[in-house]
């Protein structure tokens, strides 16, 4: 379950189906420390928070554990007010409807991930959604979560919907046949829905639900050295996938978590992951003992304009599932040998990632900055104003070779007045806004506002393409389905 942060929060007993996990759980003791550049392990109530506010948050937020927002979180505000995303009473909680402009950035995200994923070598399965409760290989599965699944009966069967994509990709796994030369090895899915029955109360927005995206990873590995060269490299394909987003290293905080046996046993491995990959410090998290499957694993935490923490990316190390499925490779003297598996999923799911863009955008109104979408991820990145209808056809001529091209343009061809079609266009975050009028026509010029830097410039149509294509290299392009013309796309509710 790679989105899981930490120890899951504790949950009553209400079936009498306490399990021992849970009874683990309750026993395992939590040291808190950061981990400083130096690779020195400080208590957290000695450490010198001044130049790392955002750490000292998210410490806090750890600690205390205390989850309930006191109110809601801005990014629930903005989904609405960008027609994004909503909720759906006709659903169950937690389970959201998306508008065009929301689906648009969610597709965008899906398919980044997934292409950088497949680049890093992940081989794309697709598994079912729901699972035979039966099935020997989910009953610690199905102790540890009591009540946190959904049950689906047919016929005389019950089955579960699935949390995440890992049963999946391990029962795929176990009937491969793998042999040592191709390990480490790697499957993926993106899993469109993994579901969680939270309980009513934990529900925020996007950022927790009870239906979600999670781009899962797996990978397996011959032996922990295998897997340790593993998991530094995809830390790294953590951080340069969110990067790649528009979430930079300055902008989240890392947890990294693992048993006092861990420490012991290979201190040198925990502290190269701050001393030369991450290079600021992070919080620890040591456990007293290995009270579920992984040790050690890390998670990149967004700070929200609540000052909580959300998991984003994550690796763990799984000392667990390669025996629980049989997971085994072939090795050098053609012994079958268990292996060690690698969760990983390098954002986290895909509704979160837009959480916390949207929190993040947040804190920057809040601060009285301008907030913006990565441009690769703007719904409309060009919006052409018409000065007056006789513009519209220029407009729209404009925009469908922006369109052809793979930029996403559309055109206010609305009888507002030109001043109010600019406001509504910094009400969408749209990144270039164009005018065209007369002059524009017949000069080919176009005057053209950058949001970025709020400033103003004439731009032949050539440069204005050979901006926005520069600064969307290599990430996806994909059209909007909402009409060209403002005038004609209805209103969604927000
Ligand atoms: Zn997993």
């Amino acid at each position: 379950m790679a989105s899981d942060r930490g120890k899951p929060k504790k949950r009553g007993a209400t079936n009498g189906e306490f399990s021992l996990a849970l009874k683990a759980e309750e026993k395992v003791r939590s040291t808190w420390y950061i981990l400083d550049t130096d690779g020195r392990l400080v208590g957290v109530d000695k450490f010198d928070f001044s130049k790392c506010q955002n750490l000292k948050k998210f410490a806090d937020y750890e600690i205390r554990k205390v989850r309930a927002y006191a109110k809601a979180p801005e990014h629930i505000r903005l989904m609405k007010r960008l027609n994004l995303v909503d909720y759906e009473p006709g659903s169950d909680a937690g389970n959201m409807r998306f508008y065009p402009n929301g689906r648009l950035i969610k597709s965008l995200l899906e398919k980044y991930v997934t292409d950088r994923v497949v680049g890093y070598g992940g081989m794309e399965v697709e598994t079912p959604i729901m699972y035979d409760y039966q099935h020997p290989a989910f009953k610690d599965y199905l102790n540890r979560f009591p009540n946190r699944h959904y049950t689906v009966k047919s016929d005389n069967r019950e089955f579960f919907l699935r949390f995440a994509a890992c049963f999946g990709q391990f029962l795929i796994m176990h009937d491969m046949g793998m042999s040592y030369k191709q390990l480490p090895l790697k499957l993926y899915e993106l899993s469109r829905y993994s579901f969680r029955r939270e309980q009513g109360g934990e529900l925020v927005g996007i950022k927790r639900m009870r239906a979600f995206t999670m781009p899962d990873m797996h990978t397996v590995c011959t032996d922990l050295k295998q897997a340790e060269a593993e998991f530094y490299s995809q830390f790294d394909l953590c951080v340069s996938v969110m990067d790649g987003i528009g979430i930079k290293m300055d902008e989240y905080e890392t947890a990294i978590r693992f048993t006092e046996e861990f420490w012991e046993r290979d201190k040198g491995f925990i502290t190269h992951i701050v001393t030369d990959r991450l290079k600021k410090p992070a919080l620890i998290e040591m456990w007293s003992f290995r009270y579920a499957y992984f040790d050690p694993k890390f998670e990149f935490n967004v700070i929200d304009s609540a000052d909580k923490a959300t998991s984003l990316s994550t690796v763990q190390v799984d000392h667990e599932n390669s025996e629980r499925y049989k997971v085994t490779y072939v090795d050098e003297d053609g012994k079958r040998r268990n292996s060690i598996i690698l969760h990983c999923s390098p954002s986290g799911a895909i509704e979160r990632v837009i959480y916390a863009l949207l929190e993040l955008a947040a804190i920057k109104i809040n601060s009285g900055e301008t907030a913006s979408f990565p441009l690769w991820l703007a719904s409309t990145q060009v919006r052409l104003l018409s000065v007056s209808d006789k513009h519209v056809g220029r407009c729209m001529e404009l925009a469908n070779g922006l369109v052809e091209i793979g930029i996403r343009a559309d055109v206010d061809d609305t009888n507002e007045t030109l001043d109010k079609k600019v406001r509504n266009a910094e009400l969408e975050w749209v990144p270039y806004v164009a005018v065209i009028g007369d002059k524009e026509a017949s000069t080919g010029e176009l005057s053209v506002r950058r949001r970025d830097g709020k400033s103003q410039e004439k731009l032949s149509i050539e440069r204005l393409i050979e901006e926005v294509t520069g600064k969307t290299a290599g990430m996806p392009k994909e059209r909007s389905s909402l009409p060209m013309m403002l005038s004609k796309r209805p209103i969604f509710p927000g």
